[in-house]
């Protein structure tokens, strides 16, 4: 088998040899034995499935969390005359329809979908008709509930492949502990023998931790720049930060420009561009830079704030030197933004009321088929959970046996004849035209869009909403119409035993508290690392189950002799308990006069921190004067204050 797989490896992708792991993760594949790969980020993950996707009959469905990694690989597949694909938000219908087309005719070897994708009830009446023969899940951690970045709706991988029948499985990623691994690994039966794992360990990587009090952090950082040479990523925690750090810098003479999830698209795509091209030396990122990014000659990374996780550090550092070359890695701390990574945990755990409130919705407004109707952005909002918590408190819900989701749909569906409609009706039989028509006559056409009433035309005529859709589908397939489709609102079956019980809440509940608890320590964690005594790159290397790292690695600030104790270093400012409580009380008395009582205790905390809720939002609290009065303070300590009130 290896001989004709390195001929396929010099004949699709032009390389002479395997990187480490590669062969062995394609070899179990084509064993079908399911895989999981362990690889750092830049050593050659990807190829994995690339290289099996080719030799196996049907289709590799490939699930991606981000659009600019797929775009990437699709170039990288289709300059090597692989016809990959994806479907995602960006394109036109015209262009979705094509791949789709292209996959049913078996010309497609390689799709990506992102894991939103399958709750879109179209994609889902489509790929159930395909035949897949490798699942493959990119960044896997995001199934594990113990990563650092998990998504509620990767726990649904596992029920999706059996519903499509996959017989194979690639996890992929980059980053594990042994907790997630085991957790990866278990929801996919992959055998442990079948986990590939190279050396964690970048000897190249040059790690200094340097205790820097915030007010020389911006000299600090321009002395740091200038002395290096090649590109850099300086990475920080919020957007503003991002903006004044690239000024300070340019102020300095050191070109910087700021990225973050607020800017433009195409100013955002502008600076990628820029930086590939070696146009712009030193970006200053949020950590929305980097994942679609693949430079190999990055030469330094510089975290000005506390990275959120041991896990995020080494993913980002890990964005240096992939060419192998020397690189250095600087982290300027101290524990004044300690708060400010804590306050994102704290933000995401739902209050009670709030859990109860949504399973009050399901329990009260479901219909006689126990079917209930959600749409996220109207449910986050009533029930004041953020919509990343909400998705996991859904998929919890699920994984409790209370709701099972069956379709997703979108509530408005709109569309345009490109055709006159006597001559679109001619390309069909009668009895298609009569169903055809019959859709038409539930159509509300003002000028030329025509919104579909799916109502009256399923209750009045017993029309099933599948056919509906599959129809307007082939018509837009087929340039016949334009079709548009807004408002995805998810359906659910309704389990009453399990949703009626009176521990169902405070269950979940406990589920969340203990997830913010692991949070809370995953960042006490990240601070011990960088006050470590003993070597950053061996520890660092443990703390992802490698041992083979050499115990003193001689390049990092430790072994130089540098260990560091990291300090508060702003004055504290101190608010009076007699403020806090004269502001927390204005709160309530706003809230009362739009009619809300009851409000919890961490909702108070969160008007103090100055986290964004939906509530806040909806009812225009960050007006009030009170809003982030203690943010320079730990939310358990404000939660302390008030409690003792
Ligand atoms: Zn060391």
């Amino acid at each position: 088998m290896s001989a004709t797989l390195l001929s396929s490896l010099e004949q699709h992708f032009g390389f002479k040899q395997f990187r480490q792991g590669q062969q062995q993760t394609i070899e179990q594949l084509l064993n079908n034995q399911s895989s999981l790969a362990i690889f750092p980020t830049g050593s050659g993950k990807s190829l994995c499935y690339q290289l099996t996707a080719l030799h196996l009959p049907n289709l590799t469905l490939v699930v991606s969390p981000l659009l600019a990694l797929m775009k990437d690989q699709i170039s990288f597949l289709n300059d090597k005359g692989i016809y990959a694909a994806s479907l995602d938000s960006s394109q036109t219908a015209e262009q979705s329809h094509t791949v789709m087309g292209d996959v049913r005719a078996g010309k497609v070897k390689i799709l990506m979908v992102s894991v939103e994708r399958f709750k879109n009830e179209r994609f889902r009446e489509f790929i159930n008709q395909i035949a897949i023969s490798m699942l493959v899940i990119d960044e896997a951690h995001c199934i594990s509930e113990w990563g650092h970045n998990f998504r509620p709706d990767y726990l649904k991988l596992p029920r999706y492949r059996e519903e499509l029948n996959i017989p194979l499985v690639l996890l992929l990623t980059a980053t594990a502990t042994k907790k997630v691994k085991r957790d990866m690994s278990e929801r996919f039966a992959i055998a442990p023998e079948c986990i590939v794992q190279t050396g964690f360990y970048r000897s190249n990587l040059d790690l200094s931790v340097l205790s820097v009090k915030s007010a020389d952090k911006s000299e600090t950082l321009a002395n740091i720049v200038r002395e290096q040479q090649g590109p850099g990523i300086v990475y920080v925690t919020l957007q503003h930060t991002a903006e004044q750090v690239a000024e300070a810098l340019s102020r300095q003479g050191l070109q910087a420009v700021a990225y973050h999830a607020g800017l433009e698209d195409t100013l955002r795509y502008g600076i990628q561009d820029d930086f590939m091209a070696g146009k712009i030396n030193v970006v200053v990122a949020t950590i929305a830079f980097g994942m679609g990014i693949d430079k190999s000659d990055i030469r330094f990374v510089i975290h000005y704030d506390l990275p959120k996780s041991i896990e995020n550090y080494s993913q980002e550092i890990g964005r240096a030197g992939r060419d192998g070359q020397p690189s250095q890695c600087f982290t300027l701390a101290n524990l004044d933004g300690l708060n400010t990574v804590e306050n994102f945990v704290y933000g995401d755990t739902p209050e009670l009321s709030g859990i109860e409130h949504v399973i009050n919705d399901i329990r009260q407004h479901h219909d006689q088929q126990q079917h209930w109707e959600m749409q996220e952005y109207s449910l986050s909002s009533d029930s004041n959970i953020r919509q990343l918590a909400l998705k996991t408190l859904l998929v919890q819900l699920e994984m409790q046996g209370a709701i099972t989701p069956l379709y997703a749909y979108y509530a408005d569906f709109k569309y345009k004849f490109l055709e006159d409609k006597a001559t679109l009706l001619n390309h069909f039989d009668a009895a298609r035209q009569e169903f055809l028509n019959l859709i038409f006559s539930h159509t509300q056409f003002k000028k030329v869009w025509g919104t579909l009433n799916f109502d009256s035309l399923t209750q009045g005529a017993q029309v099933d909403r599948k056919r509906v859709v599959a129809a307007l589908d082939y018509l837009a397939e087929k340039n016949l119409i334009a079709l548009e489709t807004k408002r995805i609102t998810q359906v659910y079956q309704v389990h009453s035993d399990v949703i009626n019980n009176p521990e169902l809440a405070p269950q979940l509940h406990d589920y969340f508290v203990d997830k913010e608890q692991a949070e809370i320590k995953r960042i006490a964690a990240l601070i011990r690392f960088f006050e470590l005594k003993t070597c950053l790159s061996y520890n660092l290397a443990r703390y992802f189950d490698d041992n083979q790292a050499p115990q003193q690695c001689g390049h990092c600030s430790v072994c130089r002799g540098q260990a560091v104790t990291l300090e508060y270093s702003l004055e504290h400012r101190f608010v009076d308990d007699a403020v806090i409580y004269q502001k927390v009380d204005e709160l309530l008395t706003h809230l009362a006069s739009k009619g809300i009582s009851n409000v919890g205790i961490e909702t108070q905390c969160r008007f103090l921190a100055g986290m964004s809720v939906p509530l806040f939002a909806r009812n225009k609290v960050r007006q009030l004067s009170g809003f982030g009065l203690c943010e320079q303070q730990r939310y358990s300590e404000i939660k302390t204050k008030l409690l003792a009130r």
